[in-house]
């Protein structure tokens, strides 16, 4: 079998308001030791002024667009510390954003010196009293988002449909891009009405063409494992297989939020791999 690159490429860091305020470099160790060679940093892009209601809670999401100078000077400094151990990656997780697309292209465009690998996520959908996290709380998706579209089917295939538009936002960045966890719509699934899962193969089969043609490839998200109403990858095994198949790029991603998530569901990575190559004559 060939080797595969063990590079997670989906990681955050104390510029994240949600996440924890521990250096970089043990989140690096942490990988270093696990055997990984490469590492992107991928912080949550800026959002608009007022983009949600709910400031409070936009506050927790992302940084602000005058720390972008602090963060890319602070992967800069640990990339020449890490030199000839680790390889990292400056990335940003940037977000598709419903009806704004233009303000991820001027940031891109802003910030394209700087980065080198992009992770494109969808986090919001339009619903209840404007645009609501996909990805809160339970309680949150069932007031903001079924309640208002009237049945998860009708939240899911929006969700797709946005998704969509956004591989469309990530084909026209710069280098290595990759649309962020696909399902991530399925966060809460086990909390809330069942998702009909020939409803999820559908989309996730239309987009499979999209992604080739488009030359945008996968963050194989593992982060759903560590999630109790989830308890699964946001990337079905199924859908690695067909992305290898169709030459869409992947890439594992841990969406560390701590230095202790770095690499984890690196098994499932390399065992879906794995498995799909071991079925082919
Ligand atoms: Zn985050
Ligand atoms: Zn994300």
């Amino acid at each position: 079998m060939n080797s595969i690159l063990k590079w997670d490429g989906h990681t955050h860091t104390a510029f994240c308001p949600h996440g924890t305020s521990a250096e970089l470099g043990l989140y690096l160790d942490r990988a270093v030791q696990l055997g990984f060679t490469r590492y992107t940093v991928s912080e949550h892009s800026p959002l608009p002024k007022h983009w949600m209601k709910n400031e409070q809670l936009q506050r927790e999401l992302a940084m602000e667009a005058s720390e972008l100078p602090a963060y890319f000077d602070y992967v800069k400094n640990y990339k020449n510390r890490y030199e000839g151990v680790l390889e990292i990656w400056t990335g940003m997780e940037i977000d598709y954003l419903p009806g704004k697309p233009q303000y991820s292209l001027e940031l891109a465009e802003q910030c394209h010196h700087e980065v080198e690998d992009w992770v494109v996520s969808l986090h919001f959908l339009p619903g209840k009293d404007g645009m609501r996290c996909i990805d809160y709380t339970p309680q949150d998706f069932e007031e903001g988002l079924i309640a208002y579209y009237g049945s998860m089917e009708k939240v899911v295939d929006e969700y797709y449909n946005e998704l969509e538009q956004g591989v469309a936002l990530a084909a026209k960045l710069p280098g290595s891009r990759r649309l962020g966890h696909v399902n991530l719509i399925e966060k809460f699934h086990k909390a809330l009405p069942p998702i009909d899962p020939d409803q999820i193969r559908k989309r996730l089969d239309g987009l499979l063409p999209k992604l080739a043609e488009a030359g945008v490839g996968i963050d194989v998200n593992t982060a759903g494992l560590r999630v109790p109403t989830c308890g699964q990858p946001y990337v079905p095994g199924w859908f690695i297989g067909r992305c290898l198949e169709m030459g869409i790029p992947l890439v594992f991603g841990s969406d560390a939020h701590r230095p202790e998530h770095v690499g984890e569901g690196w098994n499932y990575y390399e065992e879906s791999i794995a498995s799909f190559r071991s079925a082919r004559p």
